[in-house]
């Protein structure tokens, strides 16, 4: 609750060369805030990602009005850690955090508003409509659901951004997560607790330049499989398995064939094949074993939460 005894919402968006764009972002939040959610206070998280324009001058201009905060980081540390910077900062009882360049519309803040009073402590946005992306972008992106939701524990749903509303509980537990790599797509659902979505369309992006090359989408992507997908490092060694007992039984066969019946029945030089794959067999289960730890090492080095209570009773 604010002095008004409004509920205070808190919004945060990391900006990086967002100069021409916050103050227009600003503009509509606060009509969003004026005409649908007129019960409710916000206060405005930017995070200037070390930008190279004006972002920084822009958003001290704009913190005239107290509602709007500002971080300025020391240089560009990307998104997910910016976005993480401005969370950090949140004091509402909840919040949204969406991008600054008005991709992610806030005349849709209200729904995600309403489902949260619904008694949804997290409320996802799906984007509908891509037409704004491209060939090569659409198919790495749906490449790299496919791959992370066959590999994953946590189900990301595509067009699932980092575009979100959080009950303040969640964030309170988002906020124990440290990982220098972070993945907040993976995070979040990774958290559980009751969840919904809505669906909306994407604008353009009018001002301002793409922070996000493709090679950051790509380290991004590479992130996201490598935190939360340790199930390809266990096939490595299930492969060798395979080799080594198909390579094994083959090359045993092939050797008492020999030694019964004196002639080849596979020509030696395939036989040396196999047994050759059968070293290269046991050679990978080696590589499983070792992944295997490495697993267990990374769970513990990142440190995440055991386990998340969302409510009790008695204790
Ligand atoms: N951004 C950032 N640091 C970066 C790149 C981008 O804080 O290094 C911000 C950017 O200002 C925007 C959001 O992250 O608010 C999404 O970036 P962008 O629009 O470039 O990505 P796209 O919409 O193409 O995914
Ligand atoms: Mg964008």
């Amino acid at each position: 609750m604010t002095d008004t005894g409004k509920k205070l919402i808190s919004i945060v968006s990391p900006a990086y060369n967002e100069e021409v764009n916050i103050p227009l972002m600003i503009e509509e939040i606060k009509q969003v805030f004026a005409q649908k959610l007129p019960k409710y206070d916000f206060e405005y998280i930017l995070v200037d990602d070390g930008s190279s324009d004006r972002t920084w001058q822009v958003i001290q201009e704009q913190s005239k009005d107290a509602r709007i905060k500002g971080i300025r980081l020391s240089r560009n540390f990307g998104h997910q850690i910016a976005m993480t910077a401005g969370l950090d900062q949140a004091v509402g009882e909840a919040v949204i955090y969406c991008d600054s360049d008005l991709q992610h519309p806030p005349e849709i803040f209200s729904e995600l508003v309403e489902k949260w009073e619904q008694g949804f402590d997290v409320v996802h946005t799906v984007r509908i409509s891509t037409e704004d992306i491209g060939f090569v972008k659409k198919f790495f992106s749906d490449a790299f659901y496919k791959i992370i939701n066959a590999f994953s524990d946590v189900r990301i749903e595509k067009g699932m951004a980092d575009f979100k509303l959080l009950d303040k509980k969640v964030l309170s537990h988002l906020k124990k997560f440290r990982e220098v790599n972070r993945f907040l797509r993976g995070i979040v659902p990774w958290l559980g607790f009751k969840a919904t979505q809505i669906e909306y369309i994407a604008r353009k992006r009018i001002h301002g330049r793409a922070g996000f090359s493709f090679r950051k989408s790509l380290v991004l992507a590479k992130t996201g499989i490598l935190t939360f997908s340790l199930k390809p490092l266990k096939f490595i060694g299930y492969f060798g398995i395979l080799l080594t007992i198909t390579s094994a039984g083959l090359t045993l066969f092939s050797v008492s064939w020999f030694v019964i019946y004196y002639s080849w029945y596979f020509s030696p030089m395939v036989t040396l094949t196999l047994f050759n794959a059968f070293l290269i067999g046991i050679v990978l289960i080696c590589l499983g074993i070792m992944s295997l730890y490495l697993s267990y090492i990374y769970s513990e080095v990142v440190n995440r939460p055991l386990y998340i209570v969302s409510e009790s009773t008695n204790v």
